[in-house]
């Protein structure tokens, strides 16, 4: 099957009643991406999605310094081949903000991953509390970062990241999930073991929440206050444990959504138009 060397994420609207045996010219950034940055020329293939599910292959036909062009050959996961990349289970993180630049790290592996839309938050205990512009540049630089790990993995769905929110915020959403999970470290074995494990709590949901959409919620470096765990549980929230170990926030994201995520393999009927 032909492999795409490179692939883009273009507006919807660039898109839009795009057709096999159709010419596009891709936008100035990717443009400059393919004909500078990895050269390639006449004949190769790229991809493009919309990042809204819809993705084509793209065989180049004009690469120079005023324009890039290409035929679109065909969808690049073309129905019923089985190599749709999105996963079956929307996961939703909701993960408080971290120092550094440990949230990108988040954002860029849990995009790999499988994660459907991250909605980042400041919770009691959260460090880093950017305003203002700071806070818009930071959301910008978040999106960017999705953006490219969508196109590296192959993903057909650019998984939005919300404005910076308030635990609150987190709360009052939870009733839009078909189930909620909250892991927290003083769930631990280490800590008397009263929590259950994340799969084992997943495990035990009725066969129609499988699929979600499910919420992971992950608290910053020093943890969520007891005040914001108990509240999580009144807003009905699974609190689970992630295992004997103390893992650090942008580990316990990954390991997480790794864990939900995994269980797709077990998922035997997908449903469709799932993604939204
Ligand atoms: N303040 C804590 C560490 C917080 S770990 C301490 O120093 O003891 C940061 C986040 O990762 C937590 O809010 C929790 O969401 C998650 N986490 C880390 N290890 C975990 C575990 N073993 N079980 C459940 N959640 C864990």
């Amino acid at each position: 099957l032909p492999r795409a060397r490179q692939r883009y994420v273009l507006s919807p609207e660039r898109l839009e009643g795009v057709h096999r045996g159709a010419t596009i010219r891709l936008p100035k950034e990717a443009a400059h991406h393919v004909a500078r940055v990895v050269r390639l020329r006449e004949g190769e293939l790229i991809a493009v999605t919309d990042g809204g599910g819809r993705s084509f292959l793209v065989r180049l036909r004009r690469v120079d310094a005023r324009a890039v062009e290409g035929e679109v050959l065909g969808p690049e996961y073309p129905e019923g081949e089985g190599r749709d990349p999105e996963a079956p289970v929307a996961v939703d993180l909701a993960f408080a903000l971290l120092k550094g630049d440990r949230s990108e790290t988040v954002l860029a592996l849990a995009t790999e991953i499988g994660v459907r839309r991250f909605r980042p938050f400041l919770s009691a205990r959260t460090v880093v509390r950017p305003e203002g512009e700071a806070r818009r540049r930071r959301e910008e630089r978040f999106r960017a970062v999705v953006r490219e790990a969508v196109e590296l993995s192959g993903r057909t769905h650019l998984s939005p990241v919300e404005p910076i929110a308030s635990f609150a915020d987190v709360l009052a959403s939870f009733s839009s999930y078909a189930a909620v999970f909250v892991p927290y470290e003083l769930a631990a074995a280490s800590h008397g073991g009263v929590y259950p494990h994340l799969l084992e709590v997943y495990r035990t949901l009725p066969p129609a929440a499988l699929y979600g959409p499910l919420l992971l919620v992950i608290g910053p470096e020093g943890g969520f206050a007891p005040e914001e765990a108990e509240a999580a549980r009144h807003a009905g929230a699974h609190l689970v444990s992630l295992g004997p170990r103390i893992l650090r926030s942008e580990t316990a994201a990954v390991y997480a959504v790794s864990l939900l995520l995994s269980e797709e393999a077990f998922l035997s009927a997908r449903p469709s138009g799932e993604v939204s």
